[in-house]
């Protein structure tokens, strides 16, 4: 349950968003290191020549986010789980964070870590059942869903990114997580080009197709994105870049992601969370309720 204070305070931010086009920072991403423990087809963040976040660093750049006023914060890697620095871990820069005044701590990782943390939110990577898993990221599907099952964590989602390889088991994995307790959604993404138009790459109408498929099916299974930011993937016309997000990776602060400053690239962009922010400022209902449960 959300309190008061951040209800209001999202409510205010839209808007004032809305009416007087204030746009001040609102979702923060903090890269506490570009180390990870797995190879994934779609991924070479771990070739980024940038050192870790010392623990100071971190504090620093939260004070500096919280002080431009946004109130949300994620930990992002690599892998966070694997982040220590002098002995400390991640979990002491999510109390930080909390105990600063954000209102929401959100932890994405690649699930291979136990999921032990007080962070509000957790969303754990996986693209497929099993096999189709482990062709992408590395044999890691059994020691992820062990670590969902033993997780004691209340608010764990899945991030589903669809590609080539397993557009054709969405259904089924659907299906699959629809069994687990543990697990209160899936959101799914869409590969996106950020090191060019490789195999993983689906087109327009093939990602139509999964959409439309997804809006079908949403009260079926337990879907994440609203249908709101759906049918906004579907006419691929929210607005991008949005630059009330920011990244902190090492000294360089990004707009967006990481990889902005490509128009191609932001057209053909699968980071749909981004659509969900759009729908949510846009005042759709169904994007505001699902925003709700996991900011
Ligand atoms: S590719 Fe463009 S739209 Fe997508 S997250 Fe990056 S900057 Fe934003």
């Amino acid at each position: 349950m959300k309190s008061t204070k951040y209800l209001l305070f999202g409510l205010k931010y839209v808007l004032t968003y809305r009416f007087l086009k204030e746009k001040t920072p609102l979702i923060c991403g903090l890269v506490m290191h570009n180390k990870c423990n797995l190879s994934c087809l779609h991924c070479r963040i771990t070739e980024r020549p940038v050192d870790s976040l010392s623990y100071e660093e971190s504090k620093r750049l939260i004070d500096s986010f919280y002080s431009d006023g946004g109130r949300t914060v994620y930990f992002e890697g690599g892998e966070p789980f694997l982040w220590h620095y002098n002995g400390y871990q991640l979990e002491d820069v999510v109390i930080y964070a909390r105990n600063k005044g954000f209102y929401s701590t959100i932890i994405y990782t690649n699930g291979t870590c136990p999921i032990d943390t007080s962070a509000d939110t957790v969303f754990i990577s996986l693209d497929g059942l099993r096999k189709t898993n482990d062709v992408i990221r590395g044999r890691v599907f059994d020691k992820i869903m062990n670590n969902i099952t033993m997780s004691k964590h209340r608010a764990l989602y899945i991030n589903f990114t669809i590609n080539s390889y397993n557009k054709d088991e969405i259904l089924d994995f659907c299906d699959f997580i629809n069994g687990v307790k543990q697990i209160k959604g899936i959101f799914f993404y869409f590969h996106s080009p950020y090191y060019g138009y490789d195999d993983l790459f689906l087109d327009d109408i093939k990602k139509r197709e999964i959409l439309t498929r997804l809006i079908e099916n949403k009260g079926k299974y337990k879907i994440l994105n609203s249908r709101a930011g759906l049918k906004a993937a579907l006419n691929n016309n929210w607005e991008r870049p949005l630059k009330i997000c920011r990244i902190y990776e090492g000294r360089r602060k990004y707009e967006c992601c990481r990889f902005s400053g490509n128009v191609n690239l932001c057209r053909n962009c699968g980071y749909l969370s981004y659509a969900e922010i759009d729908q949510v400022l846009k005042f759709k209902p169904s994007a505001i309720r699902n925003a709700l449960k996991y900011f």
